[in-house]
């Protein structure tokens, strides 16, 4: 239902921002021309005013059930009225379930897992467990990777705009061109703890790797016991086609990181899981050494467990394979009419990046996609980049309308430019 005063409460909310919250990111909302988000449901986000908007960005990753998937929220309904939250004393049926399930579907032997609230949460916990299964403390990252902006995950993280204000980050982190072997074997060497890596950068700006690189990198970990730890907050459960973004390698990691839609875009919630090689010689001495108050809580854990279970049931991998496909092919026939403004399209499943030519295109053609009713964002750590990442339960129809407005959102840009140039 709309809200009374729709104009007023957008108003009231900015000026709330501006005081109390980030006076700067304030700023860059309004001018970007954001509304009040008030209600979601499925691919759909409506704001304040009422206009309805297509969640082409879904999250950055986190609604690939789409929004409120009503199996997710009656698990979570149910668990609210018995018990919401862990005494953390007693033994919690849901967080054993979830693990057990994750267990099941992920590659190889990542038996074990540790239940958190988010990605960066999930980073901190893989590079701790690997520091202490290891005993060393160097590890290897790749320029443009984003996992996250806690101390130890920004200090994965490979863009200086982030990190260097906040030198000196934690010591031992080197980074190397993403998807550059010959860079990787350089800097890999005995004292390496392990690799983090994404299997496609996400906030890089969709960037996929040449066909064999994590393959590649794998063995090379194996060659000097170093440990592979793939960061999938974002490719994971099904939002490159396959369940892991591994698979598209058959790689089997050491450590593996979840978040983002583990939570069904209901719960927030993240996992660290690893082997049993790694995960017992780093909790042996103190089951407690690494530990989080709500990580794996029942709320969480059941979110976890129905968004798994949907995404099996509801085919969402193969799903996002053939929508991604769909969306591709209409996305690229669109950049074969701007070809000036548009280098690439590119993307695996639904996660799918639009490469411009130059900067601050994106950005109005963001403006632009807004204004026609599509949600979308340019990458973190690539401004040059606009992701969609819609969830993986959209229709055919609906990818169709995402590429009508798109082509309409850069025939608008063009000419805006156009007048600007001229
Ligand atoms: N790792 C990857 C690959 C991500 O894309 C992100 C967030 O975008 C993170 C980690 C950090 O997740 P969070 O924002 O939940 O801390």
């Amino acid at each position: 239902m709309k809200p009374e005063d729709p104009e007023r409460l957008l108003a009231d909310t900015r000026e709330k921002y501006r005081r109390f919250v980030n006076p700067g990111l304030e700023r860059l909302m309004s001018f970007a021309g954001f509304g009040l988000e008030w209600e979601a449901e499925g691919c759909y986000v409506t704001d304040a005013e009422g206009n309805r908007y297509l969640d082409c960005l879904g999250g950055y990753g986190v609604f690939s059930l789409g929004h409120r998937h009503p199996k997710v929220v009656e698990a979570v309904k149910k668990q609210l009225d018995r018990m919401p939250l862990s005494s953390k004393v007693f033994f919690s049926k849901p967080l054993a379930d979830l693990a057990e399930r994750l267990a099941a579907v992920v590659p190889g032997d990542l038996q074990y897992s540790f239940l958190c609230n988010s990605g960066t949460e999930a980073v901190e916990a893989a590079i701790k467990i690997a520091r202490k299964a290891t005993h060393k403390s160097k590890f290897v990252c790749t320029i443009g990777g984003f996992h996250g902006k806690s101390m130890g995950s920004l200090s994965a993280s490979g863009r200086e705009v982030f990190r260097a204000p906040f030198d000196p980050l934690v010591p031992g982190f080197v980074h190397v061109p993403f998807g550059d072997i010959d860079s990787m074997r350089e800097a890999v060497d005995d004292e390496t703890a392990g690799v983090i890596i994404e299997p496609i950068q996400g906030e890089g700006g969709i960037v996929i790797p040449p066909d064999g690189y994590l393959r590649q990198v794998a063995e090379l970990c194996r060659a000097r016991s170093a440990l592979l730890i793939v960061d999938e907050v974002q490719t994971g459960l099904g939002r490159t086609g396959r369940m892991f973004g591994v698979e598209h390698e058959g790689v089997e990691p050491d450590l593996m990181t979840l978040a983002k839609s583990l939570g069904g875009g209901v719960i927030p919630a993240g996992a660290t899981m690893g082997t049993p090689a790694v995960w017992e010689p780093a909790f042996a001495e103190n089951p407690l050494i690494h530990s989080s108050t709500f990580g794996g809580n029942p709320l969480a854990a059941v979110a976890g467990l129905a968004t798994l279970q949907v995404i099996e049931e509801e085919g969402l991998c193969e799903r996002s394979a053939q929508m991604g496909e769909r969306l591709l092919r209409g996305l690229r026939a669109v950049q074969a009419d701007f070809p000036s403004h548009i280098a690439e399209v590119r993307g695996r499943g639904l996660m799918i990046g639009i490469v411009f030519s130059e900067d601050d295109v994106g950005e109005l053609c963001v403006g632009q996609l807004t204004a026609r009713g599509v949600i979308c964002a340019y990458t973190l750590n690539n401004p040059r980049v606009i992701r969609m990442e819609p969830p993986l339960i959209i229709t055919e129809d609906q990818c169709d309308f995402a590429v009508s407005a798109f082509g309409d959102a850069m025939s608008a840009t063009s000419a805006l430019l156009q007048e600007l140039g001229g």
